[in-house]
């Protein structure tokens, strides 16, 4: 056995104890890639795994700010710059009160390889903060911002390190953190991306994981000559990935039926659509208002501390975070016959709920390959901001949409079976061997 997954994984929980999530990502990874591995071994050699778990560098500091009391309070900041093999570290930063080191390695790991998919020259970094937004003023939001970008300045720059949104992380979040860099650094580049379209931002960068999203749903339905017209879906969260996912599906004949947040979720099985699709699109990403809001404007069901899986469904699409859809909530959509689900957020199906998708014949789609269509259009913003140019958006929808095909193709290279695709350890075997690849070309460092 040239890969021993249980004795790699017992030395790295060693090496990295309660980091959970980030072990999480990282045995997925492995299970996938193992058979492959034992075909290939020359991807075993020099420690290659061994350097891949590793980031290159880990950088936590501490991000002091007043509150509007004039009390000053502590965070606690971290980049991750995981992998630069094949392009500068790129990846978002998240804002969460539960944001740990684990969370945001994690994070980082999943980057290395949808970055990887995605075609375009990009590692993979992350960065986040146990910085809790909700409840927060405008003033206090901006200082924690400035004060953050006040030691990441000196680890980033547009060819080095570029940041983006994440949770808790938008327009407003970005725009105060490309001020302060702009301050510090006297230099206008493209050192984050997801910036408005006003301050150099690309078109459809906001809508680039939800669209993205449902062209990989509606490409993995073609396979099986069917498609997303037609389809009753259901989906959790309703942030840009939520709302943006809500919005394509319906263009494409699609009705999503659901919407949810850590207090419960709405049915709506009329389908949220024109000013219905307007209140969502706006209700989080501006208001940071809860879901109850919809039901109580709409007048339609709010089903109090459940989660949306036990609405009959033909697709399920969660959108908001790691581990939100476990195997009680597997078997509910089983039961209801689901028969595709796509992960919109990073890792949020558990790995038993996977499991149980797999055994049952549904298409599922794992993050890494179907929401990599937000740091594609970041990848575009890249572009756009180097050339000092900017795309319309039919161009950069084009080129997203392309991009989606080519990271399903890739999908199917790498994980077709003889019961069909297995689109977990497509997307792990194709972005790995782009970035092994690499890594043993630069040689050992
Ligand atoms: N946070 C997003 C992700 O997980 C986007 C990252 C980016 O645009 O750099 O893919």
């Amino acid at each position: 056995m040239v890969l021993n997954v249980e004795k790699f994984m017992e030395d790295l929980i060693k090496k990295n104890p309660y980091e959970v999530e980030f072990h999480q990502s990282v045995r997925e990874v492995l299970h996938s890639i193992a058979p492959f591995i034992e075909k290939n071994p020359r991807y075993a050699e020099n420690s290659l795994l061994e350097r891949l778990v590793e980031p290159e560098r880990t950088i936590m500091f501490r991000v002091p700010w007043v509150d509007d009391q004039g009390v000053v309070q502590v965070n606690r900041g971290w980049r991750v710059e995981f992998n630069s093999a094949i392009g500068p570290y790129k990846g978002g930063i998240r804002f969460a009160p539960d944001v740990t080191l684990g969370t945001v390695k994690f994070l980082g790991f999943e980057m290395i390889f949808k970055n990887g998919l995605t075609t375009l020259p990009l590692g993979a970094g992350k960065g986040g903060a146990d910085f809790d937004c909700v409840g927060k003023s405008d003033g206090e939001v901006m200082r924690f911002c400035q004060s953050y970008m006040s030691e990441l300045f000196r680890h980033i720059g547009p060819n080095t390190d570029i940041p983006a949104g994440d949770i808790g992380v938008g327009h407003r979040e970005i725009g105060y953190m490309f001020g302060q860099y702009k301050r510090l650094t006297n230099e206008f580049t493209g050192v984050l991306t997801g910036k408005k379209f006003t301050m150099g931002g690309s078109l459809i960068r906001p809508e680039a994981t939800g669209y993205g999203v449902t062209y990989f749903a509606d490409a993995m339905l073609e396979t099986v000559g069917d498609s997303v017209e037609g389809k009753t879906v259901a989906i959790s969260g309703y942030g840009n990935v939520g709302a943006f996912t809500a919005e394509k599906v319906a263009e494409m004949g699609g009705k999503i039926v659901t919407a949810s947040d850590q207090y419960g979720y709405i049915y709506d099985p009329e389908g949220i659509v024109g000013e219905r699709l307007a209140f969502l699109k706006d209700l989080w990403v501006v208001h940071r208002r809860p879901i109850k809001d919809y039901a109580d404007k709409f007048g339609c069901q709010y089903i109090e501390n459940k989660r949306p899986w036990e609405v009959p469904v033909d697709i399920a699409i969660p959108t908001s975070r790691q581990n939100e859809l476990d195997e009680v909530d597997a078997a509910a959509l089983l039961k209801n016959g689901v028969i595709c689900v796509v992960e919109g957020a990073n890792m949020p199906c558990t790995e038993k709920a996977i499991d149980m998708f797999h055994k049952a014949g549904v298409l599922f789609a794992p993050g890494k390959a179907a929401n990599a269509g937000g740091v594609a259009v970041s990848g575009l913003e890249m572009a756009q901001n180097s050339m000092h140019y900017s795309w319309s958006a039919e161009e950069v929808d084009q080129k997203l949409r392309e991009i989606m095909g080519l990271i399903h193709d890739t999908c199917i290279e790498f994980g077709q079976t003889d019961k069909g695709v297995n689109y977990v350890n497509g997307a792990n075997i194709g972005g790995f061997v782009k970035v092994a690849d690499a890594m043993i070309d630069l040689g050992i460092i």
